[in-house]
């Protein structure tokens, strides 16, 4: 997602308390950032930070951490919570390439990937974020049964990420190619902005649930 750039985003960004500015310095001490030991879960590519801030609200007791690499996007999910702050939610402008320099072994519970950027140019493969190249990263982070969420309406990008995982040492738990049929996957389902947009238009959701 990029949208025009919203002049002075990164200044409202910087003065902002619902974003960690320097998260490399909490790394193995996220914990005291919240204030509590509730387990951290984290969305990478949340875009606007609808459905983080629906996890967040409807989940008081789980700590949620939004990555976004575009402060225009982000700036959105901020005002957001401007409107309706939530304590147990915080956002970080970064790549995820820098993921394992900001989170240490085992500070991850949970991993949410929705509708990432499909790179669809091979020589770009690395750069997806449920390449094999990623899911050693989430490896490095996550605690031992912790999982990955992903989802995306990119059929080809949804079977690149299937053949990535034996290769990556990863299994399913769940998969569906059309979500939103799928009554046992649909449970609790909490929409993020895309799968509104694209299951609106008739394209079936692909989701997969993995474990190490
Ligand atoms: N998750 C949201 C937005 C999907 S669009 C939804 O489902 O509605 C994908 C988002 O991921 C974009 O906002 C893009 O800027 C962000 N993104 C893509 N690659 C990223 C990366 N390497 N690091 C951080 N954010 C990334």
């Amino acid at each position: 997602m990029r949208l025009r750039n919203i002049t002075g985003s990164r200044e409202v960004i910087a003065g902002c308390d619902y974003v960690i500015h320097e998260p490399q310095e909490h790394r193995g001490q996220w914990r005291e950032v919240f204030g509590n030991d509730h387990p951290i879960r984290i969305e990478i590519g949340m875009g606007k930070g609808r459905f983080i801030m629906d996890l967040a609200r409807a989940n008081p007791d789980i700590n949620y951490i939004g990555i976004e690499k575009y402060s225009s996007v982000l700036l959105r999910g901020i005002q957001k919570m401007e409107a309706d702050p939530l304590m147990n939610l915080y956002f970080i402008r970064m790549e995820a390439e820098e993921i394992t320099s900001v989170f240490a072994p085992g500070e991850v519970e949970r991993i949410y990937l929705n509708f990432s950027d499909p790179w669809p140019k091979d020589r770009h493969a690395k750069r997806r974020l449920p390449s094999r190249e990623f899911l050693q990263r989430y490896d490095e982070i996550l605690i031992p049964d912790g999982v990955i969420e992903f989802k995306t309406d990119n059929l080809e990008l949804f079977r690149f990420a299937l053949g990535e995982l034996e290769p990556a040492g990863w299994q399913l738990e769940q998969v569906t190619e059309d979500l939103h049929h799928d009554a046992q996957m649909m449970q609790g389902n909490v929409m993020t902005e895309y799968e509104e947009k694209f299951s609106s238009m008739g394209n079936p959701i692909c989701k997969y649930i993995i474990s190490r």
